[in-house]
């Protein structure tokens, strides 16, 4: 039997559960769907939180660590599998008219970031900027991953590394004895572990161990994606909360709402006009553009945006990953390190305080 279950194949079971593995310990990743089908696919994959300077310290800390992984991770990943996740160097401008308490923010983490208000230096940035493009925060330093490349890697890492893990396995309990973790049962069978960390994603309050509660709850996101031409649309641009990300192949994704109705992942055409109005402003070519797909994926939400990272409370054994948001791309690499760190019993590389289940409520 293993030593450890995870319960979920998103991002953030898949990075846990590979890293568990590459640190000698047993595993058995288990997912009701295919593996990475869920909101790690239909994610934009910008690799920094959308207006990192309203975030708490603690969302940052682990942003930037990631920040820092990303690149050794994608190659480590490209190397072992053949499946590029297409890390670039995008960067980012945030349109906004407020700017001293940002390029202050950005110096205390060591960012590069400026503010431009020149239209003819908005356009060396990028050519495609429409008129309200008009003045900003350019971090020139920002990337992007195609983030279901990114788990279609993972996926094959696993393959590749055979690291045990079942597809279209739902788990329907998780078994505690003594406040103490002892088994999951699915569908089919029950499997017994010592430990068992909930990486459930937007679903993970659907496991009933004790009166504590896990509060995450869906946070829906509808994408639309055009068919643009590679480098027609070079950086990520974001206004109001509505943004484009260029792909490596000319495909411009425009994203994304953010609507509270449970789990319902149904796309709406009232959504369809509000991401195209908003991405022809930011970027006129995508009027001419063929849209190519719309979808809706389910972040996992909390109250404060600052992920579960620790142990259950009351259950021995039993870990909590998840609630990381609309940042679980950005986050996951370095919340996986830190996960490892609890599960493991070492230090941890930083304070884990902020992500316990009582810094929640
Ligand atoms: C439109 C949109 C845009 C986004 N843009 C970005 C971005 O630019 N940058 C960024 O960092 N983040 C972004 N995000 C957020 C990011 O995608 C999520 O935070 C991240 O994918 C969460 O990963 P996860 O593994 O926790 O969840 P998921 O990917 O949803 O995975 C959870 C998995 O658990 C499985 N599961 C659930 N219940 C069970 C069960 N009982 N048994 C077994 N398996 C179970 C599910 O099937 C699912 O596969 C975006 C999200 C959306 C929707």
């Amino acid at each position: 039997m293993p030593d450890c279950i995870i319960v979920g194949g998103g991002a953030i079971g898949l990075l846990t559960a590979r890293q568990l593995f590459l640190e000698g310990v047993d595993v058995l990743l288990l997912e009701k769907g295919p593996l990475g089908g869920e909101s790690s696919w239909a994610g934009g994959g910008i690799i920094s939180p959308l207006y990192p300077w309203f975030y708490d310290d603690a969302v940052n800390v682990l942003a930037e660590r990631s920040k820092a992984i990303y690149p050794e991770l994608t190659k480590t990943l490209l190397d072992e599998t053949g499946v590029d996740s297409e890390l670039l160097d995008s960067g980012l401008f945030t349109v906004t008219e407020n700017y001293q308490h940002i390029v202050e923010w950005a110096q205390k983490w060591s960012i590069k970031a400026s503010y431009v208000a020149d239209i003819d230096r908005i356009h060396v940035i990028e050519k495609a900027a429409g008129d309200t493009v008009d003045k900003g925060i350019w971090m020139p330093d920002i990337k992007q991953i195609r983030n279901p490349k990114f788990v279609q890697a993972l996926k094959k890492s696993f393959e590749k590394q055979s690291i045990p893990y079942l597809e279209n396995c739902a788990v329907e309990e998780i078994i505690a004895n003594n406040n103490k973790v002892s088994a999951v049962r699915t569908g089919q069978q029950t499997f017994t572990a010592d430990k068992v960390v909930i990486a459930s994603g937007a679903w993970s309050a659907q496991f009933n161990v004790t009166r504590s509660s896990v509060d995450v709850i869906p946070v829906k996101g509808q994408m639309v994606m055009y068919k643009g031409e590679p480098g027609q649309v070079k950086r990520i641009i974001l206004s109001g909360g509505h943004y484009v990300i260029p792909r490596k192949d000319g495909r411009i994704l425009a994203g994304s709402t953010l609507e509270k109705i449970g789990f319902d992942k149904t796309v709406s055409s009232a959504a369809f006009d509000e991401l195209h109005q908003a991405a022809v402003q930011l970027v006129p070519l995508i009027e001419d553009l063929p849209v190519e797909r719309q979808w809706a994926g389910l972040r996992p939400g909390t109250e404060k945006g600052i992920p579960y990272i620790c142990q259950h409370d009351d259950i021995e054994g039993l870990y909590i990953h998840a609630g990381h948001f609309r940042n679980g791309i950005v986050l996951g690499a370095a919340s996986a390190e830190l996960m490892i760190d609890i599960i493991l019993g070492r230090q941890p590389w930083c304070d884990v305080r902020p992500y316990s289940m009582c810094a929640q409520h």
